[in-house]
């Protein structure tokens, strides 16, 4: 079941959850979405797109029976007793084609191969040739094998025609390499998702303008645009809302034209936090109004019904070009402004649904686990993700939290490669236990 809180009047009445509870919502919601339209690009401009098509075997993989090491392919029954000498009466290079009757293997006979190359006929093994000696046209074998050692059949990866990678899968390098074995030169993708970012504040101007004493350059519209693009989606970086209701409602609405919306800033309690406010008056549905991790409890989540967009001004409709086929909703998510905040909810919350806007099937979240270096000690009540450094080398991987002052401080989070998960009801984490991670 989708819970949701009506907005009849204008701000929402609050709903903080679990984040557990937050993470599944925008899961169930995420589930419903998917991406239409599609367009083909060259395998390579495939990588990190997610694919609108299934790929399939173009033939049995291996296409033969492939030798997986450098020896002589034999009959396994041939080497029952060991040392046993066989007569030497070929060699079947990788590329090369063993015609049976002309480079096949007899009862007492054996054919030099390599890596790669096809199994002649009537061999059923490889022996490696480490433990063979050579003699004039002989071979002597100290090892015995079993039927089927060193070779992989023919088929036994694949058949023809069977599915390698769904639809839906994220193209990384291995999907990549199945692509170009099955002869892939162009791959369907899904059309990337055009995700609208709104930064809120008076006090927030471009990165190219000089502030005055007390203003802050505009970082988190960058590092959400990064996090989208990263994503799988197209960031569309609209102009910075004042902390004044007419001109943000406008970018609110210019950004719901988009397939989704990130706003940042405004979300707090402040007197002039008023994006719940006027998202309220565009009648959003809330979904949750916050929840209980640090940083990032203002979190909000939510969607605006399209009858909503058909309000938006004839200036703006240009950019609502998704309108057309939109769906019946607009999702948005109003980030907390603290830069490290902004972030850390973007990763939990924001990522799936674009994810799932790209086309992409349902990943789960999952946190893996470190050794902690130092003792971490906190207040409960909330699950906190808190910037961290993982090091140590291969098996001996530690974790300590970075030194930072709270959830403004970029520059400590520059220095963490990833956050440390502390459950709401620990207080105290001794060093050496085990904590879970979320890498970034
Ligand atoms: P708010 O969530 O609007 O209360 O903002 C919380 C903190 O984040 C304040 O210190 C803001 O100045 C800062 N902040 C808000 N928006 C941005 C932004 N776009 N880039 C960098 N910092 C921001
Ligand atoms: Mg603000």
């Amino acid at each position: 079941m989708i819970l949701a809180m009506s907005a009849s009047s204008s701000a929402p009445s609050a709903r903080v959850v679990s984040f557990e509870v937050a993470r599944h919502l925008v899961e169930q919601h995420a589930v419903g979405l998917c991406s239409r339209d599609v367009e083909t690009v060259d395998l390579l401009a495939g990588l990190g797109r997610v694919l609108a098509e299934g790929i399939l075997a173009d033939r049995d993989f291996p296409p033969f029976d492939r030798a997986t090491r450098d020896g002589y392919a034999v009959r396994a029954a041939d080497l029952a007793e060991v040392p046993a000498r066989l007569e030497v009466v070929g060699e079947v290079k990788a590329g090369e084609w063993p015609e049976p009757g002309v480079c096949s293997v007899e009862r007492g006979q054996a054919v030099g191969i390599m890596t790669g190359a096809p199994l002649p006929a009537w061999a059923d093994a490889v022996v490696m040739v480490e433990h063979t000696s050579l003699i004039a046209k002989s071979v002597d074998v100290r090892c015995s094998v079993t039927r089927g050692e060193n070779f992989v059949p023919r088929g036994a990866e694949a058949r023809a025609g069977q599915l390698l990678l769904d639809r839906g899968r994220r193209l990384d390098h291995a999907g990549i390499a199945i692509a170009a074995s099955v002869g892939k030169s162009r791959v369907q993708v899904f059309r990337k998702p055009r995700v609208a970012v709104v930064s809120t504040g008076d006090e927030v101007v471009e990165i190219d303008a000089t502030p005055g004493p007390a203003q802050i350059r505009n970082s988190n519209s960058y590092s959400l645009a990064a996090q989208v693009q990263n994503a799988g989606g197209e960031a569309v970086r609209l102009a910075i809302a004042p902390d004044e209701r007419g001109r943000l409602r406008a970018l609110i609405e210019e950004g719901l034209g988009c397939d989704l919306l990130l706003l940042t800033g405004g979300v707090s309690m402040g007197k002039y936090d008023l994006v719940e406010q006027v998202l309220g008056e565009l009648k959003a549905e809330f979904y949750f109004t916050g929840a209980e991790i640090q940083p990032g409890r203002p979190v909000v989540f939510g969607s605006c019904s399209a009858g909503a967009l058909a309000r938006v001004p004839a200036e703006n409709k240009q950019s609502a070009r998704a309108e057309v086929s939109a769906p019946q909703k607009k999702y948005f998510f109003g980030l907390p402004g603290n830069p490290v905040s902004t972030m850390v909810t973007f990763e939990l919350f924001a990522r799936p649904m674009i994810e799932a806007l790209a086309g992409m099937t349902r990943q789960r979240l999952v946190f893996l686990r470190a050794r902690l270096k130092s003792e971490i000690r906190t207040k409960t009540g909330l699950k906190r993700f808190l910037p961290a450094v993982l090091s140590g080398e291969f098996e001996n991987a530690e974790v300590e939290l970075a030194r930072w002052q709270g959830s403004g401080d970029i520059a400590a989070l520059a220095r963490a490669n990833c956050y440390v998960v502390i459950p709401p009801d620990r207080e105290r984490i001794g060093a050496g236990e085990w904590v879970s991670l979320l890498m970034r």
